[in-house]
């Protein structure tokens, strides 16, 4: 049996529900530019190349060929990240085979895969049928599984010819992101809408995310309003995120709100508006002023922990 490789790139946790899609449909090897945790896949590849000491689309892509080459897997599948989309595109044009992103589930039937993808920022499931010889998709992220194996095996180290100017992409700057909990690692997110009414009234919502060990989100009008930077938006055009409690304060659950956070296992709506979206999809709700709520609720929380 053909076996499928993954390209695992930025994001082990979504590298890894990359894999678990790909297992179920036959054996895995695993692409990486420089070491992966990955373990419990028929072999890793560990692609080695001066041009790919840094951020490289093109050259990652035609490394990604080249291996294809020689071992002619069934598909290649890489988890939906921003980059990895890049990467996978890049791929598709140089072998000239279609690219189905942000996949959710595949069904193998004979050579063709039918698939079901999310499309317009989640408004909308496609289902698509795969019929290339070599199949290249992404995986849409936290829609499966992590692939929990890490005793990784040894790589082998494949080392592609890449030509000078595939390394034409050059990071010039970066910016340090504030350490502690990231959005998409955080087990509780506090986020924030116009109901919150201004840069200053994050205040309560950092407060409960510190009692909570969560992060702060937020929604594109807070961003459009200057009181949050854009890494804090959930959503479409933000972050996507699928934390155990994601707590929505003065938000009103637009649809493309929505599509960044509707991974998250329990949703806890304050709001003023009992028929806002947001109130009617929550696990639950508490219908009031978020400025006399959170403070309660934060107030509650010390008592119990004693630190009032
Ligand atoms: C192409 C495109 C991409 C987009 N991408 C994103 C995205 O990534 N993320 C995103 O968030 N949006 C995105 N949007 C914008 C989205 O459509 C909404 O406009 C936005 O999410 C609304 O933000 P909000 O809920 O904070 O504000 P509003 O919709 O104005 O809702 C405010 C809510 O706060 C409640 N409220 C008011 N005062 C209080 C109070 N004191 N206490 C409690 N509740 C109160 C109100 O009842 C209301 O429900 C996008 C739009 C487009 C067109």
């Amino acid at each position: 049996m053909t076996s499928i490789l993954i390209f695992a790139g930025e994001s082990d946790e979504l590298d890894r529900q990359a894999v678990s899609l790909a297992a179920s449909l036959g054996p895995v090897e695993v692409a990486s530019v420089g070491p992966t945790k990955i373990g419990g896949v028929e072999k890793a590849w560990q692609i080695e190349h001066p041009i790919l000491s840094d951020y490289a689309p093109e050259a990652i892509a035609e490394s990604l060929a080249q291996l294809v080459g020689q071992g002619m897997p069934s598909a290649v599948i890489a988890a939906g990240t921003e980059r990895n989309n890049e990467v996978m595109a890049h791929l598709a044009a140089l072998l000239d085979l279609p690219l189905a992103t942000n996949v959710l589930t595949v069904s193998a039937e004979g050579d063709d895969w039918h698939l079901t993808r999310v499309r317009w920022g989640g408004s909308l499931i496609e289902e698509a049928t795969l019929s290339a010889f070599l199949k290249l998709l992404t995986v849409a992220p936290h829609s499966q599984p992590a692939w929990e194996e890490s005793k990784a095996a040894t790589p082998e180290i494949f080392e592609p010819e890449l030509a000078e100017e595939l390394g034409r992409t050059r990071v010039r700057e970066r910016v340090t992101v504030d350490e502690g909990i990231s959005l998409t690692t955080a087990p509780v997110i506090v986020s924030g809408g116009r109901g919150v009414g201004s840069a200053e009234g994050f205040a309560a919502l950092e407060e409960l995310a510190g009692l909570l060990g969560g992060a702060v989100g937020c929604s594109r009008v807070v961003t459009n309003n200057g009181w949050r930077s854009h890494r804090d938006q959930v959503g479409q055009t933000g972050t996507r995120v699928a934390p155990h409690l994601y707590v929505a304060c003065g938000i009103s659950g637009a649809i493309q709100h929505w599509v960044g956070m509707m991974a998250a296992k329990n949703v806890l709506a304050i709001n003023t508006d009992p028929e806002a979206p947001m109130v009617t999809k929550a696990d639950y709700a508490v219908i009031g002023d978020l400025h006399e709520v959170l403070p309660a609720i934060i107030s509650e929380i010390r008592r119990r922990q004693g630190t009032m």
